[in-house]
């Protein structure tokens, strides 16, 4: 059956109607579903037993259910969904301060195959829906204590955005609808891994969401040995950004993984200077995060906290703004895509895909 969360606001209103509801009616049902994030239809109370019954006769109300939910030290939430078909995807939830972050998925698993990510291990299953991508939203935001909201959303997940634009962009209009969950634009960053032709389309979108880039390296050689099916050059790619910025007013923040001896050497800050120095950036360097089958290797190191600090010193040194980003959720695998591995080898007990709250 199909999930509510799936129509836009025109449809739900005419199911309404077909299941012999006044347009008023369709209104409330709109207002339970995302204003209040109703679950079912029993909880959408002032709607008539006879329409609600109707509507269930044809709809389920969300397509995903919470599989799972691992909590950090650190107060990191790690949640899993299961979507209507049984795949599994991830968000995290990151209470900082008065901020409570929100990191939701695309994909089910990623094409772009980058070195470092387990994300991408297994290649992609598939597309997210629009439903799939809000109900994360949707689902997190009930975790949250009482006085506590989400105040920032960050696709930052698994999956590259930029490849599933269809179902993003629709959820993104969601997710900002004054009406509905209502969260601010200049709240919502979209990270890519460097789609130039998609991100003009993401840049013709309304209204302006924040940009992030992963560019990891300015050199092009060393970058798609990162991400080996990157069909674009770095100027290409910033390019494309810096086109973004010229239309939206927004700084784009470039990202940059870093990984000991590969791509956090003295000649790759001052490529990146070269590359990005007096562009409108911030560069936010993430030391990566292990993932237990791609470090066993050996060739993926997590770098000393002394090698980022002195990359980190050589950039602003070139001119560049810097931030650096602390680990958090490590003890919850909390890097990208680590999660839905681990559940999806580890082997079956009787109580996975309960709740665990
Ligand atoms: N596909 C998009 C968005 C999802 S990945 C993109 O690549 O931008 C979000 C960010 O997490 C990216 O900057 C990515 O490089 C980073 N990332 C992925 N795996 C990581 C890991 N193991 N440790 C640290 N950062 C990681
Ligand atoms: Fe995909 Fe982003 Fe992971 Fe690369 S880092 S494999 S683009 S999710």
């Amino acid at each position: 059956m199909q999930p509510l969360t799936e129509l836009g606001d025109e449809a739900l209103l005419d199911a309404v109607a077909a299941s012999g509801g006044q347009p008023f009616q369709g209104r409330q049902v709109l207002h339970w579903l995302w204003r209040h994030g109703a679950e079912d239809f029993a909880q959408m109370a002032n709607v008539p037993q006879r329409l609600r019954t109707a509507l269930a006769a044809r709809f389920v109300v969300r397509g995903s259910t919470l599989a799972s939910a691992s909590l950090a030290s650190d107060g990191t939430e790690k949640l899993l969904l299961r979507l209507g078909d049984g795949e599994t995807v991830e968000c995290v939830l990151i209470p900082e301060g008065e901020r409570t972050t929100l990191c939701i998925s695309t994909q089910v698993g990623c094409p772009v195959r980058c070195v470092f990510c387990a994300s991408g291990m297994d290649g992609v299953r598939r597309n997210l829906t629009t439903g799939e991508i809000v109900e994360q939203v949707l689902v997190a935001r009930r975790r949250l204590p009482p006085g506590r909201r989400l105040t920032n959303l960050v696709v930052m997940g698994m999956g590259e955005p930029m490849l599933n634009l269809d179902a993003l962009l629709p959820a993104l209009q969601r997710i900002h609808d004054p009406a509905g969950i209502d969260m601010g634009a200049r709240r919502i960053t979209v990270s890519t891994s460097g789609y130039p032709r998609q991100m003009e389309r993401f840049a013709a979108a309304d209204p302006a969401y924040n940009l992030a880039v992963s560019l990891h390296a300015a050199d092009d050689v060393l970058r798609r040995r990162l991400v080996p099916t990157a069909g674009h050059s770095v100027a290409e790619i910033v390019a494309a950004a810096h086109r973004y910025f010229g239309r939206k007013g927004r700084e784009v923040t470039y990202e940059v993984v870093l990984l000991e001896g590969m791509n956090d050497r003295p000649e790759d800050a001052v490529a990146l200077v070269e590359t990005l120095g007096g562009l409108p950036c911030t560069v936010n360097l993430i030391p990566w995060n292990p993932v237990d089958e791609l470090a066993a290797g050996g060739q993926l190191r997590r770098p000393a906290a002394v090698r980022v600090d002195a990359f980190a010193a050589a950039l602003r040194r070139g001119g560049l703004k810097v931030t650096v980003r602390r680990q958090r959720g490590a003890d919850q695998a909390a890097a990208c895509g680590q999660l839905r591995r681990r559940e999806l080898m580890a082997p079956p007990t009787g109580d996975r895909g309960s709740p665990t709250a």
